[in-house]
């Protein structure tokens, strides 16, 4: 049975329309108002506290309290509380975080150029490699590559890369351009007997197949998560994206690695691309940026396509694009002041210290009669459910996921079902005992879910 709404539950109900949100069950179940953050935890409006096992939206890496980026906010507010990028001004905050940035990234990138959101920045990815092409003289290499269940963003053009059918359904996309290739998730897609080289190597003859029906001189780029987030934190085998990058080196397209959610010590590695041997000519970076504290994102380029760009910005007189708060004072210096305490507490050795007891709760369920898979990769990670752990799924997809998260909840655990995986991605600061808590709120919550 619900529970009568609450007042503000009834207004968040008539005022608002939510993201990926069911708006007709909202008026029965009504939101879930959070009110305040400490640590690991969120507390709602009557007062319960929960771990945010989802650390928000993947994004709030070092919890929901932290007076340093507080501070660092406040300075910037009121030395100068706003200034942009365009026709040719800076400011010295958003000069540091480019050099910060150039110097952390791999694969020697050139320049940065930012942004406010993850969307954005996949968007500017997209138009970086277009306005490359045109530059070099060659119009018709425009195709970008994705995955299916990607998630790049929900833009026109970003939820075109994303490979998630409710971001498709009735928004009459993808646009044309866009190519979508198989999931790198060996425990759900490999076929009968297949080995995980011989997985690695169809899903490699794959890409190499639509290059060649469809020519290299069409192909502009390759965008991919080196750990798929929204998609359920699918983790490549190892030898994925070494095979896809090769290939994409040997037709001359674009390999952006989308770092939104993998990057900053999440995987193991400053960023994801370095976890999984992706060899990046660009990357866009979000969320963990900032700690999740504010908005900023940024997109990192190599010198190849740095030279292109400026040279056409020379030619034709301007590069087109930007947006009114991409490189936002305030949003640099928060990321600055992240990017200290990450590098402070040696983020990527935190996250390896952990992530061995994360991983063996989640593999810790692999018996249970729901639940098919335990994967992670440092501390993000999933529980595949399944009747009886089979991995085809079951009847009414998204059901059980749904009633698993309820079940945590209920239980002080904020997680995410999508469709029927339960991703969790927590604080990278999360102690052991907590994450002990996190795991032991699972078996009871499987058990009830039943
Ligand atoms: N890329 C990845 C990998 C993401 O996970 C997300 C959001 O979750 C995005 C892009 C889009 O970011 P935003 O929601 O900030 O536009």
């Amino acid at each position: 049975m619900n529970q009568p709404l609450s007042n503000f539950q009834m207004r968040d109900a008539e005022a608002l329309l939510h993201p990926y949100t069911d708006a007709v069950a909202l008026r029965t179940t009504g939101a879930q108002i959070v009110d305040r953050g400490e640590g690991v935890r969120v507390w709602d409006q009557s007062g319960r506290s929960y771990i945010e096992a989802m650390s928000g939206l993947w994004c709030a890496g070092l919890g929901f309290g932290n007076a340093e980026l507080v501070e660092a906010a406040r300075v910037q507010m009121e030395r100068l509380p706003y200034y942009h990028l365009f026709s040719g001004k800076s400011h010295d905050t958003a000069i540091e975080l480019a050099e910060k940035l150039k110097a952390m990234t791999p694969g020697q990138m050139a320049r940065v150029f930012f942004q406010s959101s993850g969307s954005e920045a996949n968007d500017t990815q997209i138009k970086m490699a277009w306005y490359m092409n045109n530059a070099l003289g060659r119009p018709q290499k425009k195709t970008i590559v994705s995955r299916k269940k990607a998630y790049h963003g929900t833009t026109l053009a970003t939820a075109s890369l994303t490979g998630l059918p409710g971001n498709h359904t009735d928004f009459d996309l993808p646009m044309p351009g866009i190519r979508h290739l198989s999931t790198p998730h060996f425990w759900k897609e490999a076929q009968e007997g297949e080995s995980e080289e011989a997985f690695v190597a169809r899903l490699a003859a794959e890409f190499e197949a639509l290059i060649e029906a469809e020519g290299a001189e069409t192909i502009a780029a390759f965008i991919a998560e080196p750990v798929m987030g929204a998609g359920g934190a699918i983790v490549p085998p190892m030898g994925y994206f070494p095979a896809m990058s090769a290939i994409a080196r040997k037709h001359d397209i674009l390999t952006i690695t989308d770092e939104v959610i993998c990057g900053f010590g999440r995987t193991g590695e400053w960023f994801g691309a370095e976890t999984v041997g992706f060899e990046p000519t660009s990357m866009s970076m979000a969320k963990q940026l900032t700690a999740g504290f504010v908005p900023l994102s940024a997109v990192a380029i190599n010198g190849e396509m740095a030279e292109a760009l400026e040279a056409n910005s020379g030619k034709i007189g301007t590069f087109g694009h930007g947006f009114t708060y991409g490189g936002h004072p305030v949003g640099c210096a928060v990321a600055l002041k992240a990017l200290e305490i990450y590098e402070r507490m040696d983020m990527p050795r935190v996250v390896q210290a952990m992530s061995p007891r994360f991983a063996a709760h989640l593999k810790s369920f692999e018996g249970h009669p729901l639940v098919g898979e335990g994967r992670s990769l440092g501390l993000m990670g999933a529980l595949e459910l399944g009747p009886n752990g089979r991995r085809e799924g079951f009847a009414k997809p998204g059901k059980v996921g749904a009633k698993m998260v309820g079940e945590l909840k209920d239980r002080g655990i904020i997680a995410r079902a999508v469709v029927d995986s339960i991703v969790f991605c927590p604080a990278m600061t999360i102690t052991e005992a907590e994450l002990d808590e996190v795991f032991g709120a699972v078996g009871p919550a499987l058990d009830a879910t039943l």
